[in-house]
Order: structure tokens, then C-alpha cells, then sequence
């Protein structure tokens, strides 16, 4: 991938030379390219670690020139600007994601540079290090590399907060993982965790993960518990910090997951409601059967179930409501797009309450604005992350956000960058 690179596909001079300029601003260097086939030859030649798109063009549409990039596995990140209307662009949007495509946002036209900018700044500190990029595409990774990652501490854990829409204050973090790659340097989990997946690898790095997670949140995180005390009327357990962890299907299969974590968490001296275990509705439905005992007994012994990414999937509210989740994550794409969206904003009000009604507890991710949050305290949503809160951060770091943030526990008040 060619960082620092943006190739702009947009057939009116005016528009394509503007967006030119306003990514110059930002230290990109643009190519300009008025037609989908000379879009094409520059995407093959350069690689590019950004792409403009213009939706309607003469000679191919948005969503052709889409499906063709996704053939071509391409990973770089999109950014859609067009002058169609938000209903048209959302569902542009959305299709691309499920191509597999990296959209990082949509502008409508008449653009404003100022949101085009915040869209490639916020983009690129999430992206792989500039100076020695991993390459595109995903099956690169060799299960040799992946054991041998696991076999020298190459995976690290970055946690993000979550807050109380309220009152502000930490309700817990999620884990996430990074590979820091002796070569390629930072590698995120979506170009790996796929791979090792189809590898089978899935039970040793879930493990490695709940190793590390447990031990960082029982070494460091229960000396600050007085810090996070219960506030005035509340219940203590309400008030206690809670670590979340991604689950990948794989992990459904293997019927000892619930006795295993909970020697890990004995082990760290964790109560088990304390850990909460992400699962997207397509994990889940994996293989319902396996999945609903597993998951029923892990709910048995204490922990707690988060249905991740909801609205992204197809399930029913038949196999919702069967399923025993305490929490419903509403999917980032909708709250990333809320302030410009209404049919988002809509989408995020049903599922809280969906969520409620369900007695499950609504967490909203991607919260990326003030007006963000506040929209989702007006809709009742429980808990909010993003980096509008905080960005993932390693464990120090995480520590440190945690001690300034409980002198200022008002999102309002946040200083995330
Ligand atoms: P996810 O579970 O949906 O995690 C949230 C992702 O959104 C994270 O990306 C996080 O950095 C990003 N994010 C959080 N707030 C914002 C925001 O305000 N704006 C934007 N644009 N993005 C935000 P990340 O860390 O790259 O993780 C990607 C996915 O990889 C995760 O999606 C999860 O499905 C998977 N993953 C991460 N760690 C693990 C793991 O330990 N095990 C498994 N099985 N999957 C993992
Ligand atoms: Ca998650
Ligand atoms: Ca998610």
C-alpha cells in the first residue's frame, strides 16, 4: 500500500481539483482521475492508502466501481462523496461494507472540506504504520507467522473505555488486539483475524487474549477500584469497572470455553460478572445448537453476553430474543453517521429501545461527536465509547486516561483527541 497517497475519481473538474486541495492540507498527495478507467489504472499502479469516489458517474457507477475494487481485495480506506441523497448514500455505504470495503465516510455534495478533513485525520492514526505497511492483502499472514506471534508476545492488547451516557464515568473497556509485527509494525485485528480463523487458530490467540486482559485488569485495574466507588443511590455492583472481550465463532465450539474462562478468572481472582463476552449475531448463529448451550451455561456461571455489531446482520427477533444477551451494541456504522443521518438516528433509537425491552442494556460504539453522545443520552442509551471518549489505548496509557478521567467524569468535559 502506498501511504500518504489518495486517488480521486470524480468527473467534474471543480469538485475533484477541491478535494484535491483540502487532502493536500492534511499532507496527502492526490491523483485526480475523471474517468473509471483511469481510476482503475492508478489503483493498480499506486495502491493508494486512500480513495474519493464520486458516486455517479458517465461511464460506471459508484456501486460497479465498488464491487470492482472489492474483487481486487482492495484495502485502502474510501471515502464516498456525492451529491445523492442521504437515504441513496447510506445504503451505498452500507453495501460496500459488506463487500468487504474500508469506508471511512460519506460527504454529501455540496461538501463542506472541514468534515472531508476530520474524515482522513481521524483515519489515519488507526492505520497500519506508515513506514512499513503490511501488505494488503490478508492471506499473506502464514500460520507459521501467527505461532510464532503467539510464541514471542507479539500480540498486545489496547483497551477502550466505556462510559455512562449520564453521568460520564467508566463503566469498563473493551479489549481489542494489535500484532506488532518486528517488520510490518502494528497490524490490526481485521487483516488477521480472519486468517487465523480459517486456521484454527482461533482457541490459542482467544486464550492468549483472556490471559493478558485478565491479568492487566486484576494487577492494575483492581487497586484503582475506589476511585470508580458507587455514586450517591447507586448499587455497588453497578458502579464496578467491567472488561469486554471479542469472541470469534470459532470459540462457540469448543463446549469447555465456560469452565476454562472461569478457572482464568478465578485464577486472576475476577468475579465472573465482571467479564462481559462480545459476540456478533452471525457468530451466534454459527451453529445455534452448541452456541445456545455454551452460552447458556457461560450466563449461568456470571458473565455477562454482549450481542456486538447489532444491525449489521440479518437475524430475526425470533433467534434475538432466544438468545440470553445482557447487552446490545448498536453498530458503529450508525452512530459514526448519526449527526448526518436521520434514518441512523432512527435505527440507534429503535435498537435502544429494542434493547430495553428485551432488558438488555444498550451501549452505542463509534461515538466520534459531543452532538453524538448527546443524542444518545436524549434516546436513553446506557453506555457509550468512541474516540470522541477515548481512543484504544495499551494498558499504561489506559491506566493514566482512567486517573485524569475521574477528576472529570462529564463527557462533556472530554479532552479526546
Ligand atoms: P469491534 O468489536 O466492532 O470493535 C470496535 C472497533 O471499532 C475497534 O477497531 C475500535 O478501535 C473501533 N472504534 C472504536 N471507537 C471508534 C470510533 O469512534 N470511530 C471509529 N471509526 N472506530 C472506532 P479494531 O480495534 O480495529 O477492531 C476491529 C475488530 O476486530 C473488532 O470490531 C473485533 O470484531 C475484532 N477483534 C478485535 N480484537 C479481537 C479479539 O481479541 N478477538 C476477536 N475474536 N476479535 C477481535
Ligand atoms: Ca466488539
Ligand atoms: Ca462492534
Amino acid at each position: 500500500m502506498n501511504t500518504g497517497r489518495i486517488v480521486i475519481l470524480d468527473d467534474e473538474p471543480d469538485v475533484a481539483q477541491t478535494v484535491a486541495l483540502v487532502v493536500g492540507s492534511v499532507g496527502l498527495e492526490p491523483v485526480i482521475t475523471p474517468t473509471a478507467s483511469a481510476f482503475f489504472e492508478e489503483i493498480d499502479r499506486r495502491m493508494p492508502e486512500f480513495i474519493a469516489l464520486d458516486m455517479v458517474m458517465p461511464d460506471m457507477d459508484g456501486v460497479e466501481v465498488m464491487r470492482r475494487l472489492a474483487e481486487r481485495e482492495c484495502s485502502a480506506q474510501i471515502i464516498v462523496i456525492s451529491g445523492l441523497g442521504g437515504r441513496v448514500l447510506g445504503a451505498a455505504e452500507r453495501s460496500a461494507l459488506e463487500h468487504g470495503l474500508n469506508i471511512i465516510g460519506a460527504v454529501p455534495k455540496p461538501f463542506s472540506s472541514l468534515e472531508l478533513r476530520k474524515l482522513i485525520i481521524g483515519a489515519r492514526p488507526n492505520a497500519p504504520a506508515a513506514s512499513a505497511p503490511f501488505p494488503t492483502s490478508e492471506p499473506m499472514v502464514s500460520e507459521r507467522q501467527l505461532m510464532l506471534a503467539l510464541e514471542s508476545d507479539q500480540f498486545r492488547l489496547a483497551y477502550q473505555p466505556k462510559v455512562h451516557c449520564g453521568h460520564g464515568r467508566l463503566a469498563g473497556f473493551e479489549a481489542l488486539l494489535r500484532w506488532h509485527h518486528p517488520e510490518h509494525g502494528v497490524i490490526m485485528p481485521d487483516r488477521f483475524i480472519p486468517r487465523a480463523e480459517r486456521l484454527g487458530l482461533m482457541d490459542l490467540i482467544t486464550r492468549e487474549v483472556l490471559q493478558q486482559g485478565l491479568a492487566w485488569f486484576s494487577n492494575h485495574f483492581k487497586a484503582c477500584r475506589p476511585c470508580y466507588g458507587a455514586g450517591e443511590g447507586e448499587a455497588a455492583d453497578a458502579s464496578r469497572p467491567t472488561l469486554s472481550f471479542n469472541l470469534s465463532a470459532k470459540n462457540l465450539h469448543d463446549i469447555d470455553f465456560a469452565d476454562t474462562l472461569q478457572d482464568l478468572c478465578r485464577h486472576h481472582a475476577i468475579d465472573c460478572d465482571q467479564v462481559i463476552l462480545e459476540l456478533t449475531e452471525t457468530s451466534a448463529m454459527d451453529d445455534p445448537v452448541t452456541s445456545l448451550d455454551l452460552m447458556t451455561r457461560l450466563r449461568m456461571k456470571g458473565f455477562q453476553l454482549s450481542l456486538d455489531d447489532f444491525g449489521t446482520g440479518y437475524s430475526s427477533m425470533a433467534q434475538l430474543v432466544r438468545l440470553p444477551f445482557s447487552e446490545i451494541k448498536v453498530d458503529k456504522t450508525f452512530v459514526m453517521s448519526a449527526n448526518r443521518s436521520r434514518e441512523s438516528r432512527t435505527a440507534i433509537h429503535s435498537i435502544v429501545e429494542l434493547g430495553h425491552n428485551l432488558d438488555m442494556r444498550a451501549t452505542a460504539e463509534g461515538v466520534e461527536e459531543l452532538a453524538t453522545l448527546e443524542f444518545l443520552r436524549e434516546v436513553g442509551c446506557d453506555l457509550a465509547q468512541g474516540y470522541y471518549i477515548a481512543r484504544p489505548m495499551y494498558g499504561d496509557d489506559a491506566l493514566a486516561w482512567c486517573r485524569a478521567h475521574a477528576g472529570s467524569s462529564d463527557p462533556t468535559d472530554s479532552d479526546a483527541t
